[in-house]
């Protein structure tokens, strides 16, 4: 046996001593990242016993020692590729993808039987013979059908892998990045080598693929230790980093950008890798056109922030914290929580505390708060007019509930438009509206109401059916301040039977509380 083949056996069976290794190193960690562990270990395995039946077949000095050997040697390379692409698809957490990817462990099993079987049915190899110029242990091999089969998956499954993993790179969050260059470094290795032997650039009469798998097991050893590839379980966070429904921006200690999330590109559409290491608070006024006005030094920080983006204004709660990124480096994490949907909807529960729904005026309660108020600070009159539609009933009963609603609305609207500015105009209830006049005589009051009493009759409100006309009743009471010892409900009281006498006498009038008149 030359010097050469020594070597080679020796390099091989390094490689293969390399995987064991790696293989029990794995084993015994496993606890530590059960989800990928156990695909890596079966992985690891597998190129052990390639490696180790590579150099084993190289000393082989029968044609049958060589068959066997290459028998076992395949239970290695036909399993390896495709398990390799099942640990990536692990390790990048595509479960479903693992899962389908699986069944295919049934293409490396057909290829060992077909191995091993050859002599009967010539499929894999056609011929497979010792060198004729070179001899013992060189192999020269004559394939058959079955043999171009297994190289395309095989080529496949890597190939895949490795387009995984650059794919995944793009996206992956920068303390990641360095564990999965080394990842895609120890997959283009096999398949550089594995093309060479397959357009016959590498020696002649044997696979040279097992001569260098020490580098790749070098390479993913390297991973594991020193950037501990697989106890950050490195993608199941990247992915649910990305999976945050909220903006998420990450600084370094010097406020550059060094991360973002996904939702923050949805937010921020022109947020770019790119940008990577630019100041923030440039960054932050190329991105919105203004300029970031809290301060970042003061994390931890809450803060409530309005932000126009894209011509649409949004309201964020904003967190501000510190980071500590590694022993090393400390940082700064943005958390941007979109509440323009929430806040609005607060606004709206806000207005409709004291707004009325259906004629958007203020409602009973907004009218007892700040009539309160301007009852208490008025210095001389203060007259409120209660007032309410006649018949309505029958106006729902005859043009139907919704022309009611119509014309509660349309007669709000009409007399909200010639109110003076400091009165207070509310729907006390139903089709009942008040009236508080601050600082008006209960004379003033009446000749107010005899005009809208007016304008009332006159206006043509449409309903469902064409325009009606309709008619209102309405009571004044007045009060004089401070000297008269008169509450504010006395004189809404007061008031109501005005009304009542209003009614009483026909409707279509405003009359006043008798007790002021007299
Ligand atoms: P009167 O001249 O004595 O005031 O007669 P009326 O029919 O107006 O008096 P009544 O109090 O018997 O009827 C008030 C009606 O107002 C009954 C109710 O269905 C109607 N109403 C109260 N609130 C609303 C509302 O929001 N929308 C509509 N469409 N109708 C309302
Ligand atoms: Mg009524
Ligand atoms: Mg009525």
């Amino acid at each position: 046996m030359g010097v050469t083949v020594t070597a080679y056996i020796a390099i091989m069976s390094a490689s293969g001593v390399f995987n064991l290794y790696l293989a029990i190193f794995s084993y015994l960690r496993r606890h530590y990242y059960k989800r990928i562990g156990q695909i890596f270990i079966i992985y690891t395995g597998t190129v052990t016993i390639y490696c180790f039946a590579a150099a084993f077949g190289l000393l082989s000095t029968t044609l049958e020692q060589v068959k066997i050997w290459t028998v076992i040697q395949y239970i290695g390379i036909a399993f390896a590729p495709l398990l390799g692409l099942l640990f990536i698809l692990r390790y990048f957490g595509m479960e479903k993808a693992f899962k389908r990817t699986s069944l295919l462990l049934v293409v490396p099993a057909v290829t060992v039987a077909m191995v091993a079987t050859n002599d009967f049915h010539h499929l894999h190899y056609r011929s497979l013979e010792f060198h004729p110029v070179l001899g013992a242990p060189y192999i020269e091999q004559v394939i058959g059908p079955w043999y171009i089969v297994h190289g395309m998956f095989i080529f496949a499954c890597m190939f895949i892998a490795l387009c995984l993993t650059l794919f995944q790179l793009r996206s992956a969050a920068l303390i990641y990045r360095k564990q999965i260059i080394i990842l895609a470094l120890g997959q283009c290795i096999p398949i550089l080598l594995a093309f060479l032997y397959l357009i016959g650039l590498s020696p002649a009469g044997f696979d040279s693929v097992p001569l260098y798998l020490w580098l790749t097991s070098i390479l993913y050893f390297w991973a594991i230790t020193s950037s501990s590839m697989f106890t950050l379980v490195p993608v199941a966070k990247d992915v649910i980093f990305q999976r945050i429904a909220d903006a998420v921006i990450v600084l370094d200690d010097s406020k550059r950008l060094i991360e973002f999330n996904q939702a923050a590109k949805q937010l921020f559409t022109d947020i770019h890798k790119n940008m990577y290491g630019q100041d923030f608070y440039a960054f932050w006024k190329g991105l919105t056109d203004t300029d970031f006005s809290y301060d970042l030094s003061k994390a931890p920080l809450t803060v409530e922030m309005t932000q126009s983006l894209r011509q649409k204004n949004y309201v964020f709660h904003l967190r501000i914290s510190n980071l500590s990124i590694s022993q090393k480096n400390s940082g700064v994490l943005l958390i941007f929580t979109d509440i323009t949907e929430m806040k609005k909807l607060q606004n709206q529960l806000e207005y409709f505390a004291y707004y009325d729904e259906l004629t958007n005026i203020f409602n009973r309660r907004a009218f007892f708060k700040y009539t309160k108020d301007a009852f208490r600070e008025a210095e001389k009159q203060f007259t409120v007019i209660l007032f309410d539609i006649d018949y309505f009933k029958y106006v729902n009963d005859t043009y139907g509930h919704h022309s009611g609603d119509l014309i509660l609305s349309g007669l709000s609207r009409l007399i909200q438009e010639i109110t003076p500015a400091h009165s207070i105009f509310a729907r006390y209830g139903g089709e009942e509206f008040v009236l508080a006049l601050p600082g008006s005589s209960v004379e003033e009051g009446l000749l107010l109401a005899e005009m809208i009493r007016r304008k009332v009759e006159k206006h043509l409100f449409p309903t469902e059916d064409g325009s009606i006309t309709i008619t209102i009743s309405m009571g004044a009471a007045g009060a004089d301040l401070p000297d008269g010892e008169c509450t504010l409900e006395e004189l809404l009281n007061r008031a109501d039977k005005a009304l009542y006498a209003a009614k009483e006498s026909g409707r279509n009038q405003v009359q006043a509380d008798k007790d002021v008149l007299t």
